[in-house]
């Protein structure tokens, strides 16, 4: 794929100046209105003290937690590229070192008070150009930027948390004293203090809290990325509220969700993976670093299901005639663009031979983290919450309580390809990594514009209508792709979005690992398994790379300075918004192979038990690509890294583009002697080369070659050595067809075996390539651009007439990439 850089529309800004203020629990009250494509309501946020400040009460885990992050915080050197909204403002000299240092001469907002350090009047681009407005009290007012698009901002107020009763129960704040600003802000302190193991009257607190009346309407404005709002009068983010309530409404063209039809043809909407992650749907802090909770009360008519991360498995409450209303939480901290969504026509599927309906719900209550075995100790190095992993009995679960979702139409798919299938990856996936982090898991079948086959967010598994096709294999490997990413990209998350290999390779790589566990393959099979999925990546990997800008090749793009974020918290996520970027796996690829690397040096008897050990240890926190790499390199002893370091990996794996030597010479070495599955790939090659050069006439003769029996995996590879090839006949491919019963192989095997009837104008199967563009949208949108290059007036017309049917509901950035092919 041709891709244009262009930092302007490729860069995502992260707005939020989560260093004065972190959110620390999001309350959504949310009507859902299907006829004008609408999300209605309001959400109230609830604050804590900035990254930077510390609060003495905090636990002394997550003050560990905090120090560290502000330790890199302050390491921030370079110039930020925030963009500028009032460019007047900002002086590009004033690199946050230099003023560090210096720290004299600027004038910000928050010098009132005289206590601030160094570091914090550092040259914030953010706070000089967001606190400007001085009211006619001749401070400037604090100004809190919130993440946000595409929203319309009715009302923002303070909440009246003091009028809320019983409250003063949970609270220490002595009532009497404070002035009523004082008191709100102790209340909303105390409450966010609350111990884990008094998590169930923290979340009614909060409920009750939200519910309060407003106490003063604040100020806003707002631009395409953020809206601002500011009290008059207050001055420091310790004085700004605590609880503040924001009522508006999404719009139809916001890029969070996906207003569309399912496949039987009725409406729904759901969050598709945006690269603006949640922000047209709800104003909040983006940077990973706001971990928060949340609960969310959505209402729909009675005719739809409401889908939602959360801890509980949400029955709909039955309101004024024809609606609904859902309720799901969360206790476990996670970031705001984690969260998702999907409200439709759904249907439950339950397998066939499931065991009686009292008996079932019983297995499938949720383990509520409130279990009397619950063990507050100081296991866990994230900030306090009810954690499964201090729980005995959530930790011996090996099989999460699931639900899945699908349209009616898809009933029989589910059937065969799916349902039977969960048990077995959810208990491979405990076997190797231990406590599954989340406590429940709905399984969602999402509609055919979803641009990806797959993807994660807590409790809840969007997974394309592709994987159900052919046999369970490819099914399997997806759901044990997204189940891994409970534990990497999820519980242990990235604090750094642009090094996305620790959650895509890690994936990658452990579901090679989980599908030979569910299988309960014999460990040689399961080798052999793994070998032929390295040489399928490996083909994989040299096509990325030959296709893709250098810059773009880098797992760790920001170098040393990754994790570095301005004074007030914001940055800038290189390439987030490419179009293209969704669409390229060499972050899946390259990062996998390093682990792969990794394991195959180390031995899986030293690599998994570490990975346990690592899982335990960053569970719950945001990680850096060191955190894994110190943390493996101590636990193994000197004489045993075979020349492993921190330094040469970063070097040769991290933070170079292009092959690393490594992988050239694993590769070069199964060159010479292929694994066994490849090989047989190998001489089936060699038959298909020979039965194509024979004659037509000779053809018509019995069939002399006998084919062997190959897996969906070694068909893939079959399809992509035969495409090498210049030349295959119509009789060759039709052969093809019928000896692996091509068109009903999963998507993976057709897409290459459309690639081959698009580069041989196999006519006969046109209409199969059609039918793949329409059903297989996700992984179809590189046919387009094979259609266009085939320079066939046929094919293009095809891809012409697809694209006409399909573009109304595709998300953004595929219609960007497919226009770009077409026209
Ligand atoms: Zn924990």
């Amino acid at each position: 794929m041709d891709i244009k850089l262009d930092p302007s529309r490729d860069d995502l800004p992260l707005m939020a100046n989560t260093s004065h203020m972190l959110v620390k629990h999001y309350i959504l009250d949310l009507d859902v209105d299907f006829g004008n494509q609408v999300i209605e309501g309001n959400i109230v946020l609830f604050f804590g003290d900035g990254n930077r400040f510390k609060n003495q009460s905090r636990s002394t885990q997550e003050t560990f937690q905090m120090e560290s992050e502000e330790a890199d915080i302050f390491r921030t050197a370079e110039p930020c590229h925030v963009p500028e909204m009032d460019s007047s403002t900002f002086s590009p000299k004033m690199g946050h070192r230099e003023c560090a240092v210096c720290g004299k001469g600027d004038q910000d907002a928050f010098d009132n008070d005289g206590n601030h350090d160094n570091q914090e009047r550092d040259s914030e681009i953010s706070s000089s150009k967001y606190c400007c407005d001085t009211g006619n009290h001749g401070k400037r007012d604090f100004l809190l930027v919130l993440d946000c698009c595409d929203l319309s901002v009715l009302k923002v107020e303070e909440v009246d948390v003091a009028a809320v009763p019983g409250l003063e129960k949970f609270t220490k704040a002595p009532k009497l004293l404070a002035t009523p600003e004082k008191l709100r802000c102790e209340i909303v302190r105390d409450l966010v203090a609350l111990p884990a193991d008094a998590w169930r009257e923290q979340l009614d607190c909060y409920t009750r809290c939200s519910q309060a009346p407003g106490c003063g309407e604040l100020l806003i404005d707002s631009d395409n990325w953020s809206l601002r709002i500011r009290k008059t009068g207050t001055s420091t983010p310790a004085d700004f509220p605590r609880a503040i309530r924001i009522w508006y409404k999404t719009k139809p063209e916001g890029q969070s969700v996906a207003w569309t039809t399912d496949q039987n043809g009725r409406p729904c909407v759901y969050t598709m993976g945006s690269p603006i992650n949640n922000r047209a749907l709800f104003p909040c802090q983006e940077p990973p670093v706001a971990m928060s909770t949340w609960q969310a009360t959505v209402r729909a008519a009675a005719s739809f299901v409401v889908l939602m991360s959360g801890e509980n498995s949400a029955k709909p409450t039955p309101l004024r005639e024809g609606y609904m209303s859902w309720h799901y939480y969360v206790t476990m901290p996670m970031p705001a663009s984690t969260f998702a969504i999907a409200v439709g026509c759904w249907t439950e599927m339950k397998p066939k031979a499931s065991p009686p309906d009292d008996l079932m719900t019983e297995h499938s209550l949720p383990l509520s983290p409130s279990e009397a075995d619950l063990r507050y100790d100081n296991t866990c190095n994230h900030m306090e919450y009810p954690c499964r992993f201090q729980s005995a009995s959530a930790a011996s679960q090996d099989i999460i309580p699931y639900r899945v979702f699908a349209p009616v139409c898809l009933e029989g798919a589910c059937q065969e390809a799916l349902l039977w299938l969960i048990p077995s990856c959810l208990s491979a996936a405990h076997s190797v990594l231990g406590t599954h982090p989340f406590s429940r898991l709905d399984i969602l079948i999402v509609p055919t514009n979803f641009p990806s086959l797959g993807m994660a967010s807590p409790h809840i598994i969007f997974l394309s209508q592709s994987t159900l096709t052919g046999t369970s294999h490819l099914c399997g490997t997806r759901l044990c792709h997204e189940i891994a990413h409970s534990w990497f990209g999820l519980a242990i998350g990235a604090r750094d979005w642009t090094e996305e290999w620790l959650s895509e390779g890690f994936a990658t790589h452990l579901e090679d690992i989980f599908w030979a566990e569910a299988q309960q393959l014999p460990p040689h099979e399961a080798l052999e398994q793994q070998e032929l999925r390295a040489c399928l990546r490996w083909h994989r990997l040299q096509d990325e790379l030959r296709n893709s800008p250098e810059g773009m090749q880098v797992l760790r793009p920001n170098k040393e300075e990754t994790g570095h974020v301005s004074a007030s918290g914001a940055s800038v996520v290189k390439h987030g918004l490419n179009p293209e970027k969704g669409f390229m796996q060499v972050h899946y690829l390259k990062g996998y192979f390093l682990l792969r690397f990794l394991t195959r040096t180390l031995g899986e008897k030293i690599y998994f038990p570490f990975l346990r050990k690592f899982v335990h240890l960053f569970h719950g926190q945001l990680i850096l690509s060191q955190d894994f790499l110190q943390m493996l390199l101590e636990n193994i002893p000197e004489n045993k890294r075979l020349g492993l370091s921190v330094e040469n990996i970063v070097r040769d794996w991290l933070e170079c583009s292009g092959i690393p030597k490594a992988l050239q010479e694993e590769r070069k070495a199964e060159d010479c002697s292929p694994s066994r599955l490849a090989r047989q790939v190998g001489s089936e090659v060699a038959k298909w080369i020979r039965v194509n050069r024979r004659p037509r006439k000779r053809k018509r003769g019995k069939r002399e070659v006998a084919f062997e029996k190959l897996s969906p995996d070694q068909i893939v590879l079959l399809l992509e050595w035969l495409l090498e090839q210049k030349t295959l006949s119509p009789q060759t491919l039709h052969c093809l067809q019928q000896t692996y019963h091509l068109p009903e192989q999963d998507a993976e095997v057709r897409h290459r075996w459309c690639e081959l009837v698009i580069k041989h104008k196999y006519t006969k199967a046109y209409n199969q390539v059609e039918r793949f563009l329409l059903e297989d949208q996700a992984m179809g949108i590189y046919l387009y651009g094979e259609l266009m290059v085939s320079e066939d007036a046929r094919l293009q017309q095809l891809a012409h007439r697809c694209f006409e049917l399909v573009k109304e509901h595709m998300d953004r950035a595929s219609a960007q990439v497919v226009t770009e092919m077409l026209f």
